[in-house]
């Protein structure tokens, strides 16, 4: 079985729209979503129902949660707080009917996900080694997938040893030894230096990994961060992947 591993689309319909393309060529078996389908971005509608339509697992995020008033705002960044609030004004009955139904943590072919870490599926980035061998601690599938920090990561645990680190566009990984913890990186705000969506295939029967990239017109969504009157920075901050 081929996966396609998407998180934290992040209401970018063109970054979204690019990564369907690149999956119509791609054919995987399924689609999964480790979840911030909304928040900072434009377009929380369309992405939310177009990532209901091909996924058969989605995970719900720190901003999904704040956008449907499961979350206190007061715990977000500003700029944050400002999208979450227009979000929840503009979400649509069956958007957000769907966005209540999710969960932070999920399984699906034995691998265990969750939008953040094991111990806070809500709110831990896992950018560490001790965070990361904590995430693994906690879990017991080979492979465990995280989302949340928008940077692509491949760590493995072998022998006790915590070894990998970032995941650049194009990376391709034997997953056959050791155990795992990828994050597949932001398909709609990417914090790498890499503007490009990131997404990652992952093959279950060659217990294999890529790491995808793919370009999409950003300047379409910045234009539509700025005709919604949404912070300037968010706008900004896609040109560079930052
Ligand atoms: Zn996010």
């Amino acid at each position: 079985m081929r996966v396609a591993v998407l998180s934290d689309i992040h209401a970018n319909w063109h970054a979204l729209e690019a990564v369907l393309a690149d999956l119509d060529t791609e054919q995987p078996d399924e689609v999964w979503c480790l979840g911030d389908l909304v928040g900072y971005g434009p377009q929380p509608n369309r992405c939310t129902t177009e990532t209901r339509a091909r996924s058969a697992i989605c995970l719900a995020g720190n901003h999904d949660l704040g956008a449907i008033g499961k979350l206190e705002l007061t715990d977000f960044s500003p700029d944050a707080a400002t999208t979450a609030r227009w979000t929840a004004e503009i979400l649509e009955d069956e958007a957000r009917s769907y966005l209540e139904s999710l969960e932070p943590t999920g399984e699906r072919q034995g691998l265990q996900m969750y939008h953040g870490s094991p111990r806070d599926p809500v709110w831990e980035y896992v950018l560490s080694e001790p965070a990361a061998r904590a995430a693994l601690e906690l879990t017991t599938s080979d492979i465990v997938l995280v989302g949340h920090s928008h940077i692509p990561i491949a760590l493995r645990l072998l022998d006790g040893t915590i070894a990998g680190g970032l995941a650049k566009g194009g990376s391709d990984l034997d997953l056959d030894q050791g155990r795992w913890l990828l994050n597949p990186g932001s398909v709609g705000q990417p914090r790498d230096g890499d503007a490009r969506a990131a997404y990652l295939l992952l093959d279950l029967d060659t217990k294999h990994a890529h790491f995808r990239r793919v370009p999409y017109d950003v300047e379409a969504t910045q234009a539509e961060i700025r005709e919604n009157g949404l912070p300037e920075e968010l706008a900004a901050r896609l040109a560079g992947g930052e």
